[in-house]
């Protein structure tokens, strides 16, 4: 991530293009309160058919999300007094035209981590180049400017968390930006309207997320949180039916300011916000990761572990998995919040991909392209880092045996009272406690008793969790050359 010196004065008459792509927001956001700096400016969203019909990951939950992040980003520029523009096509030739039209001399955006956007980044500024364009790339993705610059004393990029996290703390912060107060923009052009997403050619089918997108909602989640559920984070986070801040879309979409929120910790005591501080920096880590071993998307950040774990493939299991049917109920609840919700709590995200990988031994990347498919903070480095870590393929490597997830025990351990479980799968609301882990236990005359026939109100295990578990470890034994790690 390289930045431009900053250029901030500017001629009375001066105009220069704001391009938003992943930082939906007008609070801290170095790209915008530079390119406002003294000029006028044409705040613009450019939909790209490549991210969006034709990516690796296609994804309508996502992208009506975004639209919705888009929806609110424009009412404020208008309050502002500015507008957003929306333009469709590539960003390589819808910007240098755009910036002839508006007699712009610079184009400015916030810098982003995975190699898509880089090769992309790299074309749009060869293509303003040419055009005499300035382009401006800007931090306020991430806490620190630049994870990827984050190097061990030897000068290599940390592939361990802890030793990152270390680091990464020690890291000067900029200063926060003010919002502007008013934004000028050039006259007699067209903004043009924010489609619908049948008009991108996509279809969310009957999906809603009870996640309200944009910048003010995320404003205001964050001061409940910081206010209500923070102080008990480090008690509660691992609790799925609530005790986590569920703030990631607003951070994936760049609605929040990830280093506004750090300084808002910091100004609060207990191990609630430090600990918070914490996770948000696993999601620095993931992108230094990605920007330093960029052959994560495609293939196991250890070497070892490439091309020699026999996976299973099998279209049956595989479909039982996204559609929460395999009869483990905590694997269920997870997998239908995520179809229902587009969003999983942490704790049972490692549960399902563990499910997948180490008791269906489906390959990661299946369930790496299905929570890009439907997640509404689907990120590809945090997805990605978080499927190999599960994986045990990845970066932060512990034993394989270490990351196999029962999800039994997990479920009697974080939903004891079954309120998460309950709130997803509705076939066992009337299940009592003693059978909502193992309802498959249950006699006949319990399953009549709870309205719920196992194999055909709810599906039977689809495998035997603690046999699946020895073939893994086989598995994993073999494809390490024996070794227990
Ligand atoms: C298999 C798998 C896939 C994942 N895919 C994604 C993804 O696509 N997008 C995504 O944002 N997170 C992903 N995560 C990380 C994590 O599960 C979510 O960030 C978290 O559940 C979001 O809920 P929250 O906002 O309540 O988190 P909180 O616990 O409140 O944490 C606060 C913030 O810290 C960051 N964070 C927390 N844990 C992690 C982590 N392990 N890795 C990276 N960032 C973290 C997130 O921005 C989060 O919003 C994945 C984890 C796993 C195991």
């Amino acid at each position: 991530m390289a930045y431009s010196l900053a250029m901030n004065v500017a001629g009375a008459e001066e105009a220069r293009i704001m391009w938003f792509r992943r930082d939906l927001r007008v609070h801290d956001l170095p790209a915008l309160t530079e390119a406002a700096a003294g000029a006028r400016i044409l705040p613009c969203f450019v939909f790209d058919e490549r991210l969006l019909t034709g990516g690796r990951f296609v994804s309508p939950a996502r992208v009506g999300f975004n639209l919705g992040c888009l929806d609110n980003l424009r009412d404020t520029l208008r309050d502002l007094g500015a507008d957003l523009f929306v333009r469709h096509g590539e960003p390589e030739t819808v910007l240098p035209a755009l910036a002839e039209q508006a007699g712009a001399t610079q184009v400015h955006w916030s810098a982003d981590v995975s190699p898509w956007a880089g090769w992309r980044d790299r074309r749009v500024t060869a293509a303003l180049e040419a055009a005499g364009i300035a382009a401006v790339p800007h931090p306020g993705s991430y806490i620190v400017d630049d994870p990827g610059s984050i190097v061990s004393g030897k000068g290599t990029p940390y592939a361990v968390y802890s030793p990152f996290f270390k680091a990464w703390k020690e890291v000067k912060r900029r200063p926060l930006e003010e919002s502007p107060g008013r934004i000028d923009c050039p006259e007699s052009i067209d903004p043009g309207r924010i489609p619908t997403l049948a008009e991108l050619g996509l279809d969310a089918g009957t999906f809603e997320t009870s996640f309200e997108p944009g910048e003010s909602a995320a404003r205001e989640a964050v001061r409940s949180y910081l206010n209500g559920g923070l102080s008990g984070y480090a008690d509660t986070r691992n609790s799925p039916a609530g005790g986590s801040s569920r703030l990631s879309p607003y951070i994936r979409w760049g609605c929040l300011s990830p280093l506004e929120l750090e300084l808002k910790l910091g100004l609060r005591e207990g191990s609630g916000p430090a600990v918070f501080r914490k996770e948000l920096a696993w999601r620095e880590f993931y992108a230094s990761v990605l920007l330093n071993f960029p052959e994560v998307t495609t293939t196991e950040f250890q070497e070892r572990y490439r091309g020699t774990l026999d996976w299973q493939v099998d279209g049956e299991l595989l479909e039982a998995w996204k559609q929460g049917m395999t009869g483990y109920p905590l694997v269920d609840a997870g997998m239908r919040e995520l179809l229902n919700d587009g969003w999983i709590h942490n704790r049972v995200r490692m549960v399902v991909a563990s499910f997948l990988t180490k008791d269906l031994h489906i390959d990661w990347r299946e369930g790496e392209s299905w929570f890009m498919e439907r997640l509404v903070d689907g990120d590809i480095a945090s997805n990605n880092g978080g499927w190999q870590w599960v994986t045990s393929v990845g970066t932060d490597p512990a034993p394989y045996f270490q990351r196999m997830f029962n999800p039994m025990t997990q479920q009697e351990r974080f939903d004891p009272d079954g309120e998460y479980v309950r709130r997803w799968v509705p076939e066992l609301r009337t299940v009592p406690d003693e059978h909502l882990v193992r309802p498959w236990l249950m006699s006949g005359e319990e399953q009549e008793a709870a309205s719920c026939r196992i194999g055909s109100d709810y599906p039977e295990p689809v495998i035997d969790h603690a046999e699946e578990r020895r073939i893994a470890v086989e598995r994993y034994r073999a494809a390490a050359g024996g070794k227990e790690s």
